[in-house]
């Protein structure tokens, strides 16, 4: 089995591969199970390190199956969560932005959370690293910043990467897959969820309007809806999420790389 990379920051994704199995369940470091997938070069899935794990050593078990299905046994390996030391954000909003985190709120977020990462469509469909889903943007909050609202500690980590453009700008799927989701949430506003297969989801959210209907099958490049300001949002931005299997990951990565299957 191996594990790329070794050490590996907060917020980012390993990819473990096992050659001469077809296929198999890792058990993850959190105690979590997510399926092995078959590859032309032996057994493969990608795993999200989440923004909350404890840093050092974490190990992960794989058993291995081959074609017929039975069992090779089981192996464990280790890799390390090393701090990313990602910056913090100070957000100023005015009275109303912030009057829309309520309890409320927050519950029924993470109930349609829960509903958008209930089932993983299994086959991985990209084939080289995701494009960004907006051309001439500005980053304007990185993925895994420390948040403090309008003078108050800083909570959360900030769960995508926040891209600053106009208003009504094109949003296009970073890659092949399926709509998965389409609908309003109370905080991330108008959304769309495209599953890409192998655990891997990508979201698009505080949308002006979405373009697509659930089911659709989309290339990447493809109209999901246009750039607005809804739900909890100072301004007009794109909130580009990206999880494998509901665990945020920084997507600035997979524009970068590609993970190979
Ligand atoms: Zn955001």
């Amino acid at each position: 089995m191996r594990l790329d990379p070794p050490f590996v920051a907060q917020g980012e994704t390993v990819l473990v591969r096992v050659n001469g199995a077809a296929g198999g369940t890792v058990t993850t470091a959190a105690g979590g199970k997510v399926p092995l997938l078959p590859s032309a070069t032996g057994a493969w899935a990608v795993l999200g390190v989440g923004l909350y794990v404890p840093l050092g050593n974490a190990t992960i078990t794989v058993t291995g199956t081959d074609e017929a299905g039975a069992s090779l046994g089981a192996v464990s390996a280790r890799y390390t969560v090393v701090d990313p030391a990602r910056p913090a954000d100070y957000l100023v909003t005015t009275e109303e932005t912030a009057a829309i985190l309520t309890p409320e709120a927050g519950a029924t977020e993470t109930r349609l959370r829960g509903e958008q990462f209930a089932s993983f469509d299994a086959t991985p469909r990209w084939r080289t690293a995701f494009r960004h889903p907006v051309l001439g943007f500005e980053v304007s909050t990185q993925f895994g910043s420390g948040r403090s609202i309008n003078g108050g500690p800083v909570g959360d980590f900030h769960s995508g990467e926040d891209l600053a453009v106009d208003e009504g700008v094109n949003v296009t799927a970073a890659a092949p897959g399926r709509v998965s989701w389409v609908g309003a949430m109370p905080i991330r506003g108008n959304s769309v969820i495209v599953d890409h297969g192998g655990g891997v989801k990508t979201g698009y959210h505080h949308l002006l309007d979405t373009a697509v209907v659930v089911g659709q099958q989309v290339e990447g490049g493809a109209l999901l809806g246009h750039v607005g300001s809804t739900g909890f949002s100072t301004g007009p931005h794109l909130h580009w999420e990206l999880t494998i299997f509901g665990v945020n990951v920084d997507p600035e990565t997979w524009t970068t790389r590609t993970f190979p299957h």
